[in-house]
């Protein structure tokens, strides 16, 4: 099957087999990765053999500290302005789709919310463009989303704020290009996109700004302390770090962030092609230029024949392309691990069901 999920995601084939090789005796140990002490010898080595790949795949510059931490995207929404803002401080941030909109409600209780920019009154089908952001020079940070998964929209470059640290959640988007990462204070991602398994975030922080966290908050709240351990303040999610660990050599088996731009490129234009020459039969309504390459949300002509289409790409093969509740329709997310084949397969199977269907 082809799973086109939005997360929890397809993972590389070639990664689940290996695990699956590993699981019951990994690296000669005799047990479980799973099973084996996070403080060990073994495990060590994974965790820094992890980083250092992450570290040659975006080219992060040694001033910048990578963390591997529990949890969801959603729970630094409210820890990010904890430890980036003073008490009265306010931040930036840029609302183009659900989780901008989440992220900034999140952070109100720790900071003065200035939305700079927003696109909700467009329904989020555009950008709100770098030139209409009302940013203040005074901001702790601010804060944007480049790649919206539910609206489907994308920023396609970085966009410049002069002084003030950019913050990214790249949860649907890390990993799927090349990246300058010295034009960001922080990046973030949940892992269950373009990582591995859910229940674990990596984060790329600026050193300095670890500095910042000048409330009170109990150590298990503060960066700094995370990255002064390691990201093994308490235990972390060890069998996630050992996935995303493979999912990174996978990376650079297959020709590093530069290969995985092109495919996707390829992958995304392609579903793009074959809903816009469709003659009306599927639908993306979404402002070119802001098109997202990762998630692709797409209608057809007559609402009623959603069931059917879903019932019939199951029957085919093609998993989750039900779109979000919040937008109905048909969403296709084509992270890393999904196979320039699986839309191809796609393509040809939404073709098919125009020609039955009528
Ligand atoms: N941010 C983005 C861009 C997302 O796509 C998601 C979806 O899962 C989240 C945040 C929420 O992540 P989590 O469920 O890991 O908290």
């Amino acid at each position: 099957v082809w799973n086109f999920s939005a997360g929890p995601a397809a993972i590389p084939t070639a990664v689940l087999e290996r695990a699956q090789r590993e699981l019951l005796d990994w690296n000669g140990s005799g047990a479980s990765v799973m099973e084996l002490s996070h403080r060990g010898k073994r495990f060590i080595g994974l965790a820094e053999q992890a980083e250092a790949d992450l570290r040659e795949l975006l080219k992060i510059p040694a001033d910048y500290a990578v963390l591997f931490l529990q949890g969801g995207a959603t729970q630094h929404f409210a820890q990010i302005p904890l430890n980036l803002a003073g008490e009265g401080d306010s931040a930036d941030y840029i609302v183009n789709g659900h989780w901008g909109e989440k992220a900034a409600s999140e952070a109100a209780s720790y900071v003065r919310v200035n939305v700079a920019a927003s696109s909700r009154n467009e329904q989020y089908l555009r950008l709100p463009p770098r030139a209409s952001w009302q940013l203040d020079p005074r901001a702790a940070y601010v804060h944007y989303t480049p790649n919206e998964t539910i609206h489907g929209v994308e920023y396609h470059d970085v966009p410049e704020v002069g002084e003030v640290p950019l913050v990214a959640d790249m949860s649907s988007n890390i990993l799927a290009e090349p990246l300058d990462v010295s034009r960001f204070g922080l990046i973030y991602a949940g892992a269950q996109k373009n990582i591995g398994p859910s229940g674990l975030v990596v984060m790329i922080i600026r050193r300095d700004l670890l500095q910042r966290a000048a409330r009170p908050m109990a150590k298990i709240f503060r960066y700094a302390e995370h990255a002064a351990n390691d990201s093994m303040l308490n235990t972390p999610n060890t069998w996630g770090w050992y996935l995303a660990g493979l999912t990174f050599q996978w990376l650079k088996e297959q020709g590093g962030l530069e290969a995985m731009a092109h495919r996707n490129r390829d992958k995304a234009g392609l579903l793009y092609q074959a809903i816009d020459g469709s003659g009306g039969y599927y639908r993306n309504p979404i402002d070119p230029a802001a098109r997202s390459r990762m998630n692709v949300p797409f209608t057809l002509h007559d609402s009623a024949l959603d069931a059917d289409f879903l019932k019939e790409s199951e029957a085919a093969g093609l998993l989750a392309l039900k779109g979000h509740k919040a937008l109905g329709g048909m969403r296709a997310s084509l992270y890393n691990a999904v196979p320039l084949e699986a839309v191809q397969v796609l393509v040809q199977f939404m073709r098919d069901f125009a020609a039955r269907h009528g």
